[in-house]
């Protein structure tokens, strides 16, 4: 146990010693936790007083009460009590009530609650007896203790309507009931200061966690950077190499004799192989381009109309060899984009649409819609789950299936057309029912000059 403890306090030291900030979150906790402790302090203490305070209001109340009674049936001992027992009734704090005269250098009671104390000497109040004899328009009070238990003594004068000294009532009040409430008070308030305490050691453990979490963040943020600082100095380096094994490929396409098949077949495989990685390259340069913030734009204010239907021509021999009709038909517009990006965007759109279709029509259709241009690329392709167009323009995203996996790519496509899309001022939304086929749908607002 002892152990375990230690090395609990030897743990957080070393959280402490490595979380420096940790020590501004124990301060706000201890400044929050002495704030409550001292308020409460000060309200138990407020509330004490004014529970005595009205206790003895109490009795100065009975005693002015009881004083004219105690001076006009002085002389009827059992009315007298009478009259006492009805106002210690009423006043059931009062647990003794006394009426004593004086006896020589002694004071005997005449009249009192417990009836067999009547006639007696009362001993031990002598000092609080004086003062009250001294002094008959006031009454006085001292605090006592029996068996833990708080009582107050209050003495008062009986004088007669001339104004002589006649005798002194003297009244015990338990303070049991304020008492009690007061230490109810204390411990709902201990409650509360530890449910305060353990709210903040929650919050203590949850602010040092994030403050790990933070650090891990930091860190993954560095090794992010490390990586695309990585993924571009890569790229730039592998495409001089890779220019010149496609210019070599290109020059030993005609050194083959025509009935040397063999040969030109690996030859192609080369070149496709070699094609595929300069997309890849292409892909993976752009992507550190936008994040880095470096992509250049050259802005116009064009109709898209002929530049739609140039990459439409471009790509009508891709669709033909899978016997898929592609189909364009623009309306003019005026946007504001950059041409070549949007050249990119189409590209991109249209490909994939070809490569995820097996059958069926391929159809590119701009329209005029309010104040925008809205460009539709639809197809009849393998089309996509809901779960799958949510992760679709995310980095490297590509669908699980074996259909998807057959065709090369590199799963940037889509992020880099949301990118350039955005950064032209459009929006790119998608549509796909599983099996039926995919609608992608950018939007640009219309020109104004
Ligand atoms: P790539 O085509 O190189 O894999 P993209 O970013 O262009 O990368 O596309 C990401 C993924 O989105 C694809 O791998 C495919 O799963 C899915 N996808 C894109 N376009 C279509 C489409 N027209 N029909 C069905 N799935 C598509």
């Amino acid at each position: 146990m002892r152990r375990a403890i230690q090395r609990a306090l030897k743990r957080g030291v070393d959280v402490l010693r490595e979380h420096p900030q940790l020590w501004l979150t124990i301060l706000v906790a201890v400044a929050i936790f002495v704030s409550f402790a001292y308020v409460s302090n000060r309200f138990i203490t407020i509330a004490r007083d004014a529970q005595e305070r009205l206790v003895n209001v109490r009795v100065g109340a009975l005693q002015d009460a009881f004083a004219p009674l105690a001076a006009a049936f002085l002389n009827d001992a059992p009315a007298l009590r009478m009259h006492m027992l009805r106002l210690a009734e009423l006043n059931p704090t009062i647990v003794d009530f006394v009426l004593v005269v004086p006896s020589g250098s002694e004071w005997t009671i005449l009249v009192s609650l417990a009836e067999a104390q009547t006639g007696t000497k009362l001993l031990g109040y002598d000092f609080l007896l004086s003062l009250a004899e001294a002094d008959p328009a006031r009454s006085f009070t001292i605090e006592e203790a029996r068996s833990g238990e708080r009582f107050f003594r209050t003495a008062r004068a009986v004088t007669s309507a001339e104004g002589d000294f006649m005798g002194i009532a003297l009244t015990r009040q338990t303070l049991s009931e304020a008492d009690r409430s007061i230490a109810n008070s204390i411990r709902s308030g201990l409650y509360v200061l530890v449910g305060i305490l353990a709210l903040l050691l929650f919050l203590f453990f949850h602010h040092a966690r994030i403050i790990d979490y933070t650090a891990l963040y930091r860190r993954l943020q560095e090794v992010d950077h490390l990586k695309d600082d990585f993924l571009s100095m890569a790229s730039h380096e592998l495409r001089t190499p890779l220019t010149v094994i496609r210019g070599y490929v290109d020059e030993l396409k005609g050194a083959f004799k025509p009935e040397d098949t063999a040969h030109a077949q690996l030859l192609q495989r080369i070149d496709q192989s070699a094609s595929a990685l300069t997309a890849l390259i292409a892909d993976m340069l752009d992507v550190a381009r936008l994040q880095q913030g470096r992509m250049s734009f050259t802005f116009s204010t064009v109709d898209p109309k002929l530049l739609i239907m140039d990459v439409c021509d471009s790509l009508q021999v891709k669709a033909r060899e899978k016997k898929l009709s592609l189909e364009c038909a623009v309306e003019n517009a005026k946007i504001r984009i950059d041409p070549e990006r949007m050249r990119q965007v189409l590209v991109n759109l249209v490909g994939n649409a070809i490569k995820y279709s097996d059958a069926g029509t391929i159809s590119v259709r701009g329209t005029i819609e309010q104040e925008y241009f809205v460009l539709r690329v639809s197809d009849t392709g393998i089309g996509m789950t809901a779960d799958e167009q949510t992760q679709l323009f995310s980095k490297f995203y590509r669908a699980g299936e074996e259909r998807i996996r057959k065709e090369t790519g590199t799963g940037l496509g889509l992020w880099i057309t949301k990118q350039l899309v955005e950064a032209m001022s459009g929006h790119i939304a998608v549509e796909s029912i599983k099996g039926v086929g995919s609608h992608f749908i950018l939007s640009f607002p219309l020109a104004t000059k």
